[in-house]
């Protein structure tokens, strides 16, 4: 996307249409690039965050190469790379049988990227990586403990309500951006719809030492086709390298949380996915709502939404993160072109009527697929789903555009074509 040094006029000064900050609410991974992206560019920059440390529940971890080449712009494609694990391929199988179905592997994208496999690298190391970049700028700040509450807008700018351990502040700034996740206080102020459905199950996470991969190819990223119960397997480092297995189950939808994480429950659950002698060692059980949602606007005024504010989906394909991150970069770049008068105020039109769409075209719609085919109950429907799926892995040419979708490189390619 460019862009991504600090343009000094003679004196170390930036030439801005304003001395305001641009506020971020929200210092998850998605705030927090949107802030390094801006600082970099010689914005100044303020970030609210509502928690006291960065929250590591397990969620994100597969970074696509798109989103590897943006991290390389921001220099940190190296730490990611270093702290995560390298996964060129991932395997999908059907679980009654145990056989595969078909293996997609990224290497086929080796003139398409300099990074033709995914890194499992976990949102919080991330974040926290990005939080440490970001405070070498003198023109950065982030704050924890501090609630963004209420948003105010004017013609000249945008005044937020923030509840800091000072006690409450009013802070103003030339634009805000709303990274506050999918519960976001942003969007709700703005009045912006939430458009889309709530999956009636919810996703269980568990998260055991053990190691699968000898069974599975060495193949870092599993799915699992069944029509009673689907699974997915991702490995991550952890935080000594040492390697931790995610596994993802839906849950019946009735099935309280007390029942999910019950220890009889979920050895029983693993011991159905793949059974073994003694029990599982399991460090974490988390349970997450599901959601395939888009915010009827991404833009309103001043104030802009970002990540999972502005969309969320289920997790299947590794795409909600990897297109938040998308969207940080491509705001940040908007807003700073706009602040150093290097383009008008109305190129920030482009972030909602590109972005929105695009989310639906390779978010909504690749996600939505991926656990329709993963749980589809019709046999003669698998069956084909199934067929289709060996019949792309085995054609070179498909197997590449697959991919190209699947990591997010076509949907790059597509605002570049855009911009032109
Ligand atoms: C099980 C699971 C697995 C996933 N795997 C992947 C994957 O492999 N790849 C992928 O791309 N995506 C994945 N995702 C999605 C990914 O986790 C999210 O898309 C990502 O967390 C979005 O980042 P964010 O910064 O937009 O929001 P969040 O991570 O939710 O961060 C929002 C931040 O805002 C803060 N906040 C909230 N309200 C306020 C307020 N009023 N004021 C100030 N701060 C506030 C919160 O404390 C939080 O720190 C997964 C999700 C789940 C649940």
């Amino acid at each position: 996307m460019g862009g991504a040094k600090p343009i000094p006029l003679p004196g170390g000064q930036i030439r801005m249409s304003t001395s305001l900050p641009v506020l971020i609410a929200g210092g998850g991974p998605v705030g927090a690039i949107a802030a390094l992206a801006l600082a970099r560019q010689g914005v100044p920059v303020r970030v609210f965050e509502a928690d006291d440390r960065i929250d590591d529940a397990p969620r994100a971890a597969t970074t696509h190469a798109a989103t590897l080449e943006m991290l390389e712009e921001l220099g940190l494609v190296d730490e990611v790379i270093r702290r995560g694990l390298i996964a060129p391929k991932f395997c999908i199988w059907d679980r009654a049988s145990g056989e595969a179905i078909a293996a997609f592997d990224f290497g086929v994208l080796e003139d398409d990227t300099h990074y033709p496999f995914v890194v499992q690298c976990e949102q919080h190391k991330l974040n926290n990586m990005t939080i440490d970049r970001l405070r070498a700028f003198a023109h950065a700040t982030y704050d924890f403990s501090s609630r963004v509450q209420a948003i105010h807008q004017f013609d000249d700018r945008v005044e937020l309500e923030v509840d800091t351990p000072a006690g409450p502040r009013r802070v103003a700034g030339a634009y805000a951006i709303g990274a506050d996740g999918g519960r976001s206080t942003v969007r709700k102020a703005l009045d912006i719809a939430f458009e889309g459905y709530t999956h009636p199950e919810r996703f269980l996470v568990l998260t055991t030492p053990f190691e699968f991969a000898a069974r599975y190819d060495g193949c870092l990223r599993n799915y699992f086709s069944d029509p009673d119960e689907w699974c997915a397997l991702f490995k991550v480092a952890g935080e000594d390298g040492g390697g931790l297995w995610r596994v993802v189950f839906p849950t019946r939808t009735e099935e309280t949380e007390a029942a999910a994480f019950d220890e009889a429950a979920v050895q029983a659950r693993l011991q159905r996915f793949f059974p073994k002698r003694d029990s599982y060692p399991v460090v974490h059980r988390n349970l997450y709502n599901v959601h395939q949602r888009v915010a009827a606007s991404f833009r309103k005024g001043r104030v802009f939404l970002a990540g999972d504010a502005a969309h969320v989906n289920n997790p299947l394909g590794g795409l909600g993160l990897n297109f938040g991150i998308h969207d940080a970069l491509e705001l940040a770049h908007l807003i700073a072109r706009v602040m150093r008068r290097d383009a008008p105020p109305d190129t920030l039109d482009f972030y909602d009527s590109f972005r929105r769409p695009l989310n639906v075209e390779y978010v909504q719609q690749q996600t939505i697929a991926n656990k329709k085919r993963l749980e589809e109950k019709d046999p003669a429907v698998r069956a084909r789903g199934n067929d289709a799926l060996r019949a792309i892995a085995a054609d070179p040419a498909a197997h590449r555009a697959y991919l190209l979708r699947a990591s997010l490189i076509e949907s790059v390619r597509k605002r570049a074509a855009a911009v032109g």
